[in-house]
């Protein structure tokens, strides 16, 4: 995993946004599945999941793509970073361009940039649509520092198994904790090898900080490191592991990915 810090921090101080790509689409995970979404791809990343599919986001890069129409994926080339405000700009044409549910501030890690969720947040809700913060859940001081900007949080609780990376599950407990009554979601991706420990562990915990929230297994999509895809079997059985725990406990693959859109 390589941050870039410096730029990070140079960012912050100019009021700019590191940006991948800003895009609407169907958002294809978790329980608003199906929902029409404006993605915002904030740039640079905290950790390296064996499964990453947003591979760019660990790059410097001098360019960001923004779509000039809703859902045609018709990108132009923006400098980058960009400023905020311009970037609000951007986001609000594309809003006004076609409806939308909400907002996914997604990334790589959007919580390496909390000014620009504090800053787009204004935006977003003027325009009527919530604010989905997409998370690696590593985070919790920057969500600490964001949550009044952010409707709905979908958490990723990181899996040894599948990420390949340390568990990090005080970090996502917290995280959980300061989300408070707001409208959240855990999302748990498994592999093949994902063992039911894990899956035990997971559930137990959420449970103890918040048991009112769903609990998504979503099965790998095979990318990058992760080969083959984990078999159906394997899903029906985490679920109950996650059901002895947990009253909301679902199975969503990767939607977006079988509807064949961004
Ligand atoms: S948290 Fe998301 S963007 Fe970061 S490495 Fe993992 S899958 Fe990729």
């Amino acid at each position: 995993m390589v941050l870039h810090t410096e730029r990070l921090v140079a960012c912050e101080e100019q009021g700019l946004c590191d940006l991948l790509e800003v895009f609407s689409s169907i958002q294809g995970e978790g329980p608003r599945v199906g929902e029409r979404h404006l993605f915002v791809r904030l740039a640079q990343c905290d950790v390296h999941c064996a499964y990453c599919d947003t591979p760019l986001c660990h790059g410097v890069h001098a360019h960001a793509r923004l779509e000039r129409t809703p859902g045609r994926g018709d990108f132009g080339i923006v400098e980058n970073p960009i400023p905020v405000d311009r970037l609000c700009r951007r986001v609000a044409a594309a809003l006004a361009g076609a409806p939308h549910c909400a907002a996914s501030l997604t990334g790589g890690e959007p919580l390496l940039q909390p000014w620009v969720i504090e800053g787009l947040a204004p935006t977003l809700r003027a325009a009527g649509v919530r604010v989905l913060l997409e998370t690696d859940g590593n985070l919790p001081d920057a969500y600490d520092r964001v949550r009044g900007s952010v409707d709905i949080l979908s958490l990723d609780w990181k899996a040894p198994s599948a990420t390949g990376e340390p568990a990090r599950y005080a970090e996502h407990a917290r995280m959980l904790e300061l989300s408070g009554e707001a409208e959240a979601w855990v999302k748990l991706v498994y592999v093949a090898e994902t063992p039911d420990e894990e899956i035990d562990v997971a559930a137990r915990t959420v449970a103890e900080v918040r048991s009112d929230v769903p609990f998504v297994l979503q099965p790998c999509t095979p990318f990058a490191r992760v080969r083959s895809a984990p078999s159906p079997d394997l899903g029906l059985r985490l679920a109950e592991v996650a059901a002895r725990h947990l009253g909301d406990v679902r199975v969503i693959p990767q939607v977006h990915k079988m509807l064949d859109v961004l």
